[in-house]
């Protein structure tokens, strides 16, 4: 058992980093389990080219075969576009996130990337090419400078400085008795969700990718709050192909294109005003959470009397 144990446990550092990467993986667009592997072919060529054009044609997916979720998805998110992608709990928005990111392959269609078929690449080169904010950072049992420099294991002092600046966590991080070197997570300093998304961001911003994907869900932060990491996450986008998940429809009306998703569907397509002006699913969404906004605002008006 020991001779076992000893070559097992020189490879903690190995292990140590797998583990890291699949817990990140994982917990990154929310999955419970650990799915299926997709093999990169035995002639994948890496990504071409930078700055990402992304492609859905026609795409059918189920995570089985006998239930079908996604039902010939098509769009196009061209070069430094933002497309948004609003609908129901359950329509499908995080699974085209998960397909882009090549975690399950499409049962039929294609995804391309700069015009590659994203099953024809490497998934080290595609999965490189994409930084993704998740809704819920789950940030390793470590120092706030691993947590960000994980973005980027080569970082520079300066370019680490420079994230957490762009990030607007430097305020936070100068109050802290051991700075960068304070331990955070379940074990080490408890951060809020804002600091959390602010952490994120810094380690988007030094892996310095050519894709984003935003899963919007700062509905967990008060309003300050939200307002000051989406004029954040607006600047990390700026100049990059984002695909943004929304939960609040006031977060994504600057998008060059809202897509629609109702059960595996795009049902309607257009701009913030162009929806507004067709009425349709997208026009009620918009007016049943501004009441519902309303709502809130009045009472946290006479919760402050
Ligand atoms: P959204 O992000 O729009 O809320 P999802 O893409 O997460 O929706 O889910 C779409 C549908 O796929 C839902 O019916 C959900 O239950 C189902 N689903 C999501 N993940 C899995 C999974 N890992 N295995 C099986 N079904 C799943
Ligand atoms: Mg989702």
């Amino acid at each position: 058992l020991l001779q076992l144990f000893i070559p097992l446990n020189n490879l903690g550092f190995v292990y140590r980093e797998m583990r890291e990467s699949l817990i990140n993986i994982e917990r990154m667009f929310g999955l419970l389990y650990q799915p299926p592997q997709v093999a990169d072919r035995l002639d994948a060529v890496p990504l071409r080219g930078n700055g990402g054009e992304v492609a859905f044609e026609d795409v059918h997916f189920g995570y089985q075969p006998e239930r079908p979720i996604l039902h010939g998805v098509s769009f196009t998110v061209p070069r430094g576009h933002k497309v948004a992608l609003v609908g129901p709990s359950g329509a499908g928005k995080s699974t085209i996130a998960r397909l882009l990111f090549r975690f399950y392959d499409v049962d039929s269609g294609r995804i391309r990337v700069n015009g590659q078929d994203i099953r024809d690449v490497t998934q080290e080169s595609l999965r490189a090419a994409i930084g993704v904010v998740p809704q819920d950072t789950v940030l390793f049992n470590d120092t706030i400078r691993y947590n960000i420099a994980y973005g980027n294991p080569e970082a520079t002092e300066a370019q680490i400085l420079d994230a957490v600046r762009r990030a607007h966590l430097d305020h936070f991080i100068e109050q802290l008795p051991n700075g960068l070197e304070t331990v955070v997570g379940e074990r080490g300093l408890k951060v809020s969700g804002g600091e959390k998304q602010r952490i994120a961001i810094a380690r988007v911003l030094l892996k310095n990718p050519p894709l984003l994907v935003l899963d919007e869900a700062t509905s967990s932060l008060d309003s300050a709050s939200e307002q000051a990491i989406l004029a954040t996450l607006q600047e990390v986008a700026e100049d990059r192909t984002t695909l943004a998940i929304a939960h609040r429809l006031s977060t994504i009306r600057d998008a060059d294109t809202i897509l629609v998703l109702e059960a595996g569907r795009v049902v309607e397509r257009g701009s913030h005003d162009e929806l507004l002006a067709r009425d349709g699913p997208y026009a009620r969404l918009w007016h049943y959470q501004d009441r519902q906004q309303r709502l809130a605002t009045n009472q946290e008006t006479v919760a402050a009397r």
